[in-house]
């Protein structure tokens, strides 16, 4: 006897979703806390909703974050769990963050974040995007804002609402991203690759030994990229990073992408530091 298909249960009810309090705000839409019943089991989540009344290229780019964290399954990544789209609005449902960006975590205990956990934010991180590049996935939007913690602070990768499958890429729509993280080739020829998010994350490592602080605090945008691209220049690391911190972020920082390490041998190198100096 024919049985009827059932609804594959990445596509979910907006029945089994509750939406509990307000986390934080999309491009398109609220974050929530919220509760997912599936089987009779509830689980806390965090839904990214999308409004009604958002263009249709603003709701492809949500089904395209969707389809690409589908593939994901990493403890440095956030794990999406389902959408909902029988309803609005639109909802991306996925692993709770509830440690807030990693950014907001090193303002708020500014000058009291011991070396080690800076270090094990970087690992972390690091074996998340080396999880990525072996998949093939381009972020395109590294930075300490994109990264989030859960509630006992491990380091989950974030907002893939840029990324690409592609090994490179141009994008000529460049007006929208922070000039700051980027590197000399996409600030100069829009050109993406993993690489490129090497550089970026060599920008994080900045922000988190700095406390939060602003990348190039001294700059605006357009004097960043000058001096990126006419003067070669570079940011100083803070005094206190360790030298093997400091020598890999300034390979993150090579002018040429071929000269970055790639992120496997960063994690592997974090990895090492981090064993060196606070064991296993
Ligand atoms: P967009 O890329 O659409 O602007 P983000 O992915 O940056 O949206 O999410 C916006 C905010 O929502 C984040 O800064 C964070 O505060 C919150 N948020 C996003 N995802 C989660 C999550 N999985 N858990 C907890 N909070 C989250």
């Amino acid at each position: 006897l024919l049985k009827p298909i059932d609804r594959p249960p990445w596509i979910l009810n907006h029945d089994s979703i509750k939406t509990i309090k307000k986390l934080g705000e999309g491009a398109f839409g609220e974050v929530y806390m919220a509760e997912l019943t599936t089987d009779k089991v509830s689980i806390p989540v965090a839904v990214k909703t999308m409004r009604e009344e958002v263009s249709r290229d603003s709701r492809l780019k949500f089904m395209k974050e969707a389809r690409i964290m589908r593939k994901f399954h990493h403890q440095h990544v956030v794990q999406i769990l389902g959408i909902a789209v029988h309803e609005h609005p639109l909802m991306l449902v996925m692993e709770l963050c509830l440690g807030g960006s990693v950014l907001s975590y090193m303002r708020k205990h500014k000058g009291k974040t011991t070396l080690e956990t800076k270090l094990r934010f970087v690992l972390e991180a690091s074996s998340g995007l080396a999880y990525l590049e072996e998949k093939s996935c381009i972020h395109r939007d590294i930075a300490a804002r994109n990264c989030l913690l859960t509630e006992k602070h491990a380091v989950k990768i974030s907002d893939f609402g840029m990324s690409d499958e592609r090994k490179t890429l141009t994008d000529e729509r460049l007006d929208k991203v922070p000039v700051k993280w980027l590197a000399p080739e996409t600030m100069q020829n829009k050109i993406y690759s993993s690489k490129t998010d090497v550089w970026s994350f060599g920008v994080m490592a900045y922000e988190i030994y700095s406390d939060g602080g602003e990348p190039y605090p001294t700059l605006t945008n357009i004097q960043t990229r000058a001096k990126i691209i006419v003067q070669n220049y570079r940011m100083e690391m803070p005094k206190d990073v360790p030298p093997a911190v400091v020598t890999l972020v300034s390979e993150c920082w090579a002018k040429e992408p071929e000269n970055r390490p790639p992120f496997s041998k960063i994690h592997e190198r974090l990895l090492s530091e981090y064993k060196k100096e606070h064991g296993d």
